[in-house]
């Protein structure tokens, strides 16, 4: 049966819309369980019933014409138990309702089970038969593994069902709604622009073809070129390799004959799809046809298709570099952003990004908070392939993405695009001003950077130290490492822009969501594998590269910090403090006039809050990384949309952690600072400041509000609000209490949109 289950699973994914996904499952479900009757049944919103959607064994009229309200028949008492139904004759049962246009008068036994995706019903699955009997445990166990493993593919096909493909009649349908994660607030009105790494037919989006017979003749080169690499490569294993596998090969190149693969691209080509999305479409045509058949080997043979199909999209995509246009109001959308990826849009042009996968908590969505480019991650049922080139609606305090929007929507968006302009004006006049509470506590507000770009919004926006420099964005976004005089030079303009003021520059932080092109690091678990100093200290060689092209940067301006990251040991504090004194020491040799900067240590992680003071004794300053913290305390991944709801900064276990960590480093008389997002929020910045933080870091973005809410509040309420949440068990009312208590202090939030459900 477990194979059974899993040949379904597979098909349903691969299957191209939901009408396939139905008809499938219930074909599918149908012949495995020897049934009668198999049927699905919908929810559509709309008129808030569940509608017949497909059928095998009812009459086929009825399919789409039956309508059951939430309550009624067998269906509704499925849908109001939300678990499974299983009678010898359903015609006895109080709730069962005879529906004349299916036929089922015919059949006795029902066994109906819901269909549940993220808590919500969306649908039931019914199988029938004449006989009266009870299905069996087995059968009752199958149909529900099934419904739970399908409810997703069914979900994702609904969603994106709803929008057509290139050209399609229903492109007049509009205000089309996805979900995704609030990455970057604000709002975003744009067109799309979907980039997708090289040679990932997956993410290859569908275009109108400008010239048919210019793309017919870039596919047709295409394929020369995969050919001959196909003959080179058999020829220098003709050796090694039995006769059998060698007529491999040939099968390789009988797939790309004219009329095979070639000719069926070059069909859709004529039809009006550029040369790589009519690739795209025949490629996943023929995968999804192999991996449905019952011969092994057969089905192996997919893996070879698609393995063609990248080859000739890699060659199409060398003949027509950055074929990328970006309208004045671009919306960047990529299945994974990453940091490369947003420095290729002019940024005068970029209005806002989308990722289908990652969360609030990614590093892209820091990036681009940094920027304050409004950014949705985790929108995991847009229809990537079918975006490019439409006007999108992001808005970046729900997480929606409107897709074609009407005038309607348009008009409410704009206006609330204008309403931030204006706070932003606002915000503006007190960029100068100290963050001084009434009573007169004054509270450093530093900036986290990454980008070059980040210094000169920071020091605009009035930041008075650089509290995490992110240095691993300039690794990311280079093709290797780069040498200790590049560094320098990088760092330098950090360093030179900030002077008096103090950067602290943190030490490589990569793995986990953090990949280096040229440094694949594949794991498991790479959150909780080798990041942060773990790798540098496994590779002294990068980590003593780096600090010296820290040293050399600073050397004149003596506003260095060093810090490190993802830190659970007191031996990982000593020898990477070892390490930075022999940097020093070195130089110092070479005739540089520098000092040992201040080092600092990030606490990220549950080993590091109960080692504080052990860390403080040891080094100059402690900064809190709160968004791994947050994860690891949790046990939240911080780059799953899954998840994404139970990542919650005033979770009561973050806030006591928080506390804690202040009060340990000042007991030992250090400095603790705070460098997560959470510090960027203005309720997190009164909770930190009444906690006691020295320094609070945050993008750049959004320190002229938290500034702002700083200097309308005393440090008796800031305090007053701590004892009170602190007191709290729920990270949902504490969050509530603190929203309304910034409303009694007359402190505007951000504005929220009213819209539509
Ligand atoms: C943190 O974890 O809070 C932090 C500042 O580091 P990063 O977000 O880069 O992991
Ligand atoms: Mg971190």
């Amino acid at each position: 049966m477990l194979n059974v289950l899993k040949k379904i699973v597979q098909e349903v994914s691969v299957a191209p819309d939901l009408e396939s996904v139905l008809n499938l499952i219930v074909r599918r479900i149908q012949r495995s369980m020897a049934t009668q009757v198999c049927s699905v049944y919908l929810f559509d919103p709309n008129d808030q019933c569940y509608v017949l959607m497909a059928s095998e064994g009812l009459n086929k009229e009825a399919v789409g014409r039956v309508r059951l309200s939430a309550t009624e028949g067998l269906v509704g008492t499925v849908v109001v138990r939300a678990e499974p139904i299983n009678l010898e004759n359903a015609a006895e049962h109080p709730a069962f309702k005879y529906v004349e246009s299916t036929g089922e008068e015919r059949f006795s036994s029902f066994l109906g089970v819901p269909i549940i995706h993220h808590r919500d019903v969306l649908g039931v699955l019914v199988v029938q038969q004449k006989k009266i009997r009870r299905f069996d445990e087995s059968e009752e166990a199958f149909l529900v593994t099934l419904s739970a493993q399908l409810a997703g593919a069914i979900a994702h096909a609904e969603a994106t069902g709803s929008l057509g493909t290139r050209g399609a009649s229903n492109d007049s349908i509009v205000d089309l709604r996805f979900e995704g994660v609030a990455g970057s607030s604000g709002v975003a009105i744009g067109s799309a622009t979907v980039i997708a790494p090289p040679a990932d037919l997956a993410s290859v989006p569908d275009k109108e073809a400008k010239d048919i017979q210019n793309e017919i003749d870039s596919f047709q080169e295409a394929l020369k070129l995969v050919r001959r690499d196909i003959k080179v490569v058999g020829r220098s294993l003709a050796q090694r390799l039995r006769t059998e596998e060698q007529a491999l090969f040939d099968v390789y190149l009988r797939m790309l004959d004219d009329n095979a693969l070639a000719g069926e691209v070059v069909a859709r080509i004529e039809q009006g799809n550029w040369a790589q999305g009519a690739l795209r479409e025949v490629v996943t045509e023929h995968v999804r046809q192999f991996s449905m058949m019952d011969d092994p080997y057969l089905r192996e043979r997919a893996t070879d298709i698609k393995d063609l199909g990248r080859r000739v999209l890699a060659y199409l995509q060398d003949a027509a570099p950055a074929t990328l246009e970006f309208t004045d109001e671009t919306i960047l959308v990529a299945d994974e952003l990453t940091p490369a990826m947003l420095g290729e849009v002019p940024s005068e042009k970029l209005v806002g990004l989308v990722s289908v996968n990652g969360s609030s908590n990614s590093h892209a969505a820091i990036l681009a908070r940094s920027m304050g480019i409004p950014t949705i991650m985790g929108a995991v049922d847009l229809p990537l392939t079918r975006i490019d080139g439409r006007e999108l609606i992001l808005d970046g305090y729900s997480g929606r993405i409107y897709v074609q929007p009407g005038e309607d929507l348009l008009h409410a968006y704009r206006d609330i695009a204008r309403g931030e302009k204006e706070q932003e004006t606002e915000l503006e006049a007190i960029k100068d001003l100290p963050a001084e509470t009434t009573d007169g506590f004054i509270m450093p507000l530093w900036v986290n950077t990454g980008l070059i770009a980040d210094v000169a919004r920071s020091l605009e926006r009035g930041a008075e130290g650089i509290g995490l420099y992110r240095t691993e964005v300039p690794f990311m976004i280079r093709d290797f490492f780069p040498s200790e005089q590049e560094q320098q030079q990088t760092y330098r303009k950090q360093l030179e822009a900030f002077a008096p003021r103090p950067v602290t520059m943190r030490t490589l932080d990569i793995g986990g969501d953090k990949a280096l092109p040229y440094f694949p690091i594949e794991e498991e678990n790479p959150f909780l594998g080798w990041r942060g100093i773990r790798v540098t200290l496994d590779h002294p060689e990068i980590f003593l590269v780096q600090v010296r092209a820290m040293l050399r940067a600073g050397e004149g301006y003596d506003n260095l910090r060093i810090m490190l990251p993802m830190v659970t040991s007191v031996r990982e504090v000593e020898e990477a403090s070892r390490q930075i004194d022999r940097a020093v020491r070195e130089l110092q040799e070479e005739g540089l006039k520098i000092k040992r900067p201040l080092v600092g240590v990030m606490v990220e992680v549950p080993a590091a809050v109960y080692q504080v003071r052990r860390f403080a004794r040891r080094v100059d300053f402690i900064s809190v990384g709160s968004n791994d913290l947050t994860q690891y305390l949790l046990a939240v991944d911080r780059n799953n949309p899954r998840v994404a709801d139970l990542y919650v900064s005033y979770h009561p276990a973050v806030l006591k952690a928080l506390k804690h960590i202040a009060e340990e480093a000042h007991k030992e008389e250090s400095s603790v600072s705070i460098c997560g997002e959470v510090a960027s929020e203005p309720g997190g910045a009164l909770l930190l400041m009444a906690m006691g933080y020295d320094v609070l870091s945050m993008n750049a973005t959004n320190l002229p509000k938290v500034k702002a809410v700083i200097r309308s509040v005393s440090k008796k309420d800031a305090d007053k609000l701590l004892s009170e949440v602190m007191a709290m068990d729920d990270a949902d009312r504490i969050q509530l209490l603190i929203d309304e208590r910034l409303e009694e202090l007359g402190i505007a939030l951000p504005a929220k949109p009213i819209l539509p459900v």
